[in-house]
C-alpha cells in the first residue's frame, strides 16, 4: 500500500486551545495572551483527534506533528513536548516546531489556519475547521484517496480576480493521470 506523508498541527486541531483560553479566569479581560499563559500539557484533545491519527499510524502513514510554538514563551516549546508524549506515547519524536510549514515536505498538512507557511505547504492543506472539516470528514478523505486512488475534486469557484479555479489534490505521491481526458483531471497515487 501507498502511504502518505501527513503533517499535524497541534492547537485547534488536536489540542483544544480555544477551550483553556476560554476557561482561564483572565479571558476577556484586557491584554490576556493565551499563547504566551497558558500550560500547554493541560490542554484537552480535540474531539476525534486521538482515535483519528492513531489510525492514521495505523494505516501505514508517515504521520508527524507540526507546530508553531510561541517564542516569546519558550516554555511552551516543553509543554508541547509533554502534551505529546502524554495522549500519543508511541510519536513522542515525531513533533516538528517550526514557523516555516512550507518547507515541510509531504502530502497533507492538517491545520487550522494559514499561517506560519500552512497556506504555501506544496502538498495539500486540509483547513481543519472551515466549510465543516472535522476529524470525521479528514478521515473520509483520506480513505477515498487510499481506496479509490483519486480524491473528490472541488468544484470550481470564482477566485477573487473572477477567473474559474478548480481546487484539488496534488502533491508528491499524488500525481494528475497522464491518462486523464476528463477536464476536471484525475489524480492518481504514484506507485
Ligand atoms: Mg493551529
Amino acid at each position: 500500500m501507498n502511504k502518505l506523508t501527513i503533517y499535524i498541527d497541534m492547537d485547534g486541531v488536536v489540542a483544544d486551545f480555544d477551550k483553556a483560553a476560554r476557561e482561564h479566569p483572565d479571558f476577556g479581560k484586557k491584554g490576556f495572551r493565551p499563547d504566551l499563559t497558558l500550560d500547554f500539557t493541560k490542554l484537552e484533545p480535540i474531539e476525534g483527534a486521538i482515535e483519528s491519527v492513531n489510525a492514521l499510524v495505523k494505516e501505514g502513514h508517515d504521520v508527524l506533528f507540526a507546530s508553531t510554538a510561541p517564542w516569546d514563551y519558550p516554555q511552551s516549546w516543553a509543554q508541547k513536548r509533554i502534551w505529546i508524549a502524554k495522549y500519543f506515547p508511541k510519536m513522542r519524536k515525531k513533533l516538528i516546531l517550526t514557523a516555516r510549514k512550507d518547507l515541510l515536505i509531504g502530502d497533507i498538512l492538517i491545520d487550522d489556519h494559514a499561517w506560519n507557511g500552512a497556506k504555501e505547504f506544496t502538498g495539500q492543506w486540509f483547513h481543519f475547521g472551515k466549510d465543516g472539516m472535522d476529524w470525521k470528514y479528514i478521515m473520509e478523505t483520506i480513505k477515498s484517496i487510499m481506496t479509490v486512488g483519486k480524491v473528490w475534486i472541488k468544484e470550481d469557484t470564482l477566485s477573487e480576480t473572477g477567473v474559474k479555479v478548480t481546487e484539488g489534490f496534488l502533491s508528491h505521491n499524488l500525481r494528475k493521470s497522464k491518462n486523464s481526458n476528463t477536464s476536471r483531471g484525475d489524480y492518481v497515487l504514484d506507485n
